[in-house]
């Protein structure tokens, strides 16, 4: 996709389970659907043996319900009820934006068109129908990460050059949060974030989420723990070098 303007001076990218949804709807639909040798899989990709990609095709391939049972199924997980309003503000403000997940776009399409959402970029894994099963298919793959969906070679497609601001909970954001200029964390990525130093500020949901960047967009200096007077958003915002790439370490799966 194409950057919606040349005002803003960042891209946010946002990921999708366990943080614009609640709950990471990808393992749900894999506990709920798949034939229980799911776990093994499970296991390998807990132990470091295995990236998400493979994790996830050998998950789904154990599914044997209809897409549209699981799209069903997914739905009944919720979003964050101010993500509406945090995307009201993205779109007012003209920053570009996109979701970007190692999740299946045909769950994520399906569980924003439900809840009334349109016209939202979404790159993730995405999820073939065929007669013996579910088969992935993984567009954003890259060399350096062993995930279904490399968040940094995506971005770095999307985001034109822009400084990337990045909001997520998980494994498969440490190598996108590696090249952001600010992060927005929960759950695991919080101490990866600290571990590695990246500028970041804890969420809880997206009315926090939201809040500050309102602060940023009027000019102020939204305070967060994690920052001194010298790293606010209104530093950390647009005005951090980029290109960098990911480490040799992030070659572990993520
Ligand atoms: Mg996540
Ligand atoms: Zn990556």
């Amino acid at each position: 996709m194409e950057p919606c303007s040349g005002q803003a001076d960042f891209f946010v990218t946002i990921d999708f389970d366990g943080t614009i949804n609640e709950s990471d709807v990808t393992d749900a639909v894999i506990k709920k659907f798949a034939r229980p040798d799911w776990q093994e899989a499970e296991r390998l990709w807990e132990e470091g043996s295995i990236g998400s990609r493979e994790c996830l095709s050998l998950q789904m391939a154990l599914i044997d319900a209809p897409l549209e049972h699981i799209v069903e199924y997914a739905c009944t997980h919720p979003l964050d009820p101010a993500f509406r309003d945090f995307l009201e503000l993205l779109r007012d403000a003209s920053i570009p934006f996109a979701i970007i997940s190692d999740g299946f776009k045909p769950i994520i399409n399906g569980i924003l068109a439900k809840a009334g959402f349109s016209g939202i970029p979404v790159h993730a894994n995405d999820l073939l129908e065929g007669k013996t099963g579910l088969r992935t298919i993984f567009p954003n793959t890259s060399s350096v990460c062993h995930s279904g969906t490399c968040k940094c070679k995506t971005a770095d497609l999307l985001a034109g050059g822009l400084p990337i601001v990045h909001i997520g909970d998980g494994r498969s954001d440490f190598c996108i949060s590696r090249m952001a200029t600010h992060v927005f964390c929960r759950g695991k990525l919080t101490g990866y974030c600290v571990e590695n130093e990246i500028r970041h500020s804890p969420f809880t949901d997206f009315q926090g989420v939201k809040n500050d960047f309102e602060t940023f967009l009027n000019g102020g200096t939204p305070l967060s723990p994690e920052q001194d007077a010298d790293m606010g958003l209104s530093r950390s915002f647009g005005n951090q070098p980029q290109g960098v790439t990911p480490s040799p370490g992030l070659m572990t799966p993520n």
